[in-house]
């Protein structure tokens, strides 16, 4: 148990939607009673039999006893107002990745709790500083970013804002292990450390089908490399139009040429899985990836719509590019001290991006290349392709020095 003033005891979680039913269950399968909130009473209602299902399944398969289920399930309370929840040490909150919105629910609840309780965000991308200025307890303000499934994803990325205060952390981290998470302490940037490396890698990945690569080549590259699941596949898990959506909504970025193979399928419904057909087909009630050669037809249409002359983009280069690119962008995270070592960029990467566990991590995986072979790889994609690929200044510092990632 911790020794800090930050004893968490009693939680609560605001947001009954995908990450809210994780979140709440993280919580009581850790022995931490926990009342939820949100502003929907039938979404509340549809989330706690939904949680309670989760119960019944865990029991139906022999994983937990019916008493277990039943003491999880006792431990949730839901509650009509933020007053009903004014006496928890924590309030983690998932409702909608809008900023003014997370702003409005900090203020009111800085009002409300005791001066002791520590307030955290699910948020993927937002400032959290932004959302910490919201209350005048910004030290004891922090992200908590769950990944989905909440409850069974391992991985929980800790975000340190800039006036967090140190014993908030370690209460964070100290919660993270009771609820046993793999738990990593991030800088506050755009997309933490996970998404900000996803986010070069996957940039690559649709340059690529534009200079001539289809999404089922470069899925099979990777997943022959070991991950869990190729990018294009991950689109149509997450779902295609969350991206597009938010780019129409924040009206910038939609007319990048990267996007426009995306925007074509969100146009004819193709949303990914959930619609049956994304990047592949989906027979009814299947989440098997099948090939369409509809999408294959759609991407050299796209690209030479846009003047692009395709060629031929080999096994070699598709996997040079998108780990040269969680590589890069890693070793910049860590010389701006966004993650504290190497090894936490790798935990991430290992528990919440299908990254193969034999490989150790990207950045393990970088450190046996050598990082003078790495330098010179991307001095060589840098002449090839472009400045966006110029090495990080650590990986030439550490080269010159014969140092790895690890000794950093
Ligand atoms: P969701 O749309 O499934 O659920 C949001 C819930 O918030 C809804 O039940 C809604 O009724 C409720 N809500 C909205 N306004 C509210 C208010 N004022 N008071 C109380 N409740 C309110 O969203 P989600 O996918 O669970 O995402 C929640 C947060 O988690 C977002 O910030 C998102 O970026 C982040 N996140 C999502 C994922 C993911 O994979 N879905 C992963 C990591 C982080």
């Amino acid at each position: 148990m911790s020794q800090t003033p930050f004893n968490l005891q009693r939680a609560a979680v605001i947001g009954a939607g995908t990450m809210g039913r994780g979140i709440v269950m993280c919580l009581a399968n850790a022995g931490i009673p926990v009342q939820w909130v949100d502003n929907n009473p039938q979404m509340l209602e549809q989330a706690l039999a939904a949680v309670a299902e989760t119960g019944a399944h865990n029991v139906r398969q022999g994983r937990i006893d019916q008493a277990e289920a039943d003491a999880r399930m006792a431990r949730i309370e839901t509650a009509a107002d933020y007053l009903a929840i004014r006496n928890v040490d924590l309030v983690i909150e998932a409702v909608y990745e809008n900023l003014e919105l997370k702003q409005k629910i900090f203020r009111e609840l800085d009002g409300l709790l005791k001066p002791e309780a520590i307030l955290a965000s699910n948020t993927s991308a937002l400032d959290i500083d932004a959302i910490a200025a919201a209350t005048r307890r910004p030290q004891q303000v922090l992200g908590l970013h769950f990944f989905s499934p909440a409850h069974i994803m391992k991985l929980l990325e800790i975000v340190r804002g800039a006036q967090t205060a140190p014993a908030v952390l370690d209460a964070a981290l100290d919660l993270g292990k009771r609820m046993g998470k793999v738990s990593v302490v991030a800088g506050n940037c755009d997309g933490f450390i996970g998404n900000r490396m996803l986010n070069t890698y996957v940039l690559e990945t649709r340059k690529m089908l534009l200079e001539g690569a289809l999404p089922y080549q470069v899925d099979a590259v990777l997943q022959g490399f070991g991950f869990a699941m190729g990018p294009f596949r991950m689109f149509d898990v997450v779902g295609i139009d969350l991206q597009w959506r938010a780019r129409e909504l924040a009206g910038v970025g939609q007319d990048a040429p990267e996007v426009q193979v995306d925007n074509r399928l969100c146009e004819m419904g193709r949303f990914g899985q959930k619609s049956g057909n994304g990047y592949y087909h989906y027979e009814v009630g299947s989440r098997e990836a099948e090939h369409d050669v509809t999408v294959d037809a759609l991407v050299l249409r796209v690209s030479e719509g846009l003047g692009f002359q395709r060629r031929e983009i080999g096994a070699e280069e598709i996997l040079e590019r998108c780990l040269l690119a969680l590589v890069n962008e890693g070793a910049k995270i860590l010389q701006e001290g966004v993650a504290a070592s190497a090894h936490d960029i790798d935990l991430v990467y290992l528990n919440g991006y299908g990254f193969p566990a034999a490989k150790g991590g990207p950045m393990a995986w970088a450190d046996q290349q050598g990082l003078a072979d790495i330098h010179q790889r991307l001095l060589a994609l840098e002449t090839r392709q472009g400045d966006h690929w110029q090495p990080a200044r650590l990986i030439g510092e550490l080269a010159a020095a014969g140092k790895a990632f690890a000794d950093h």
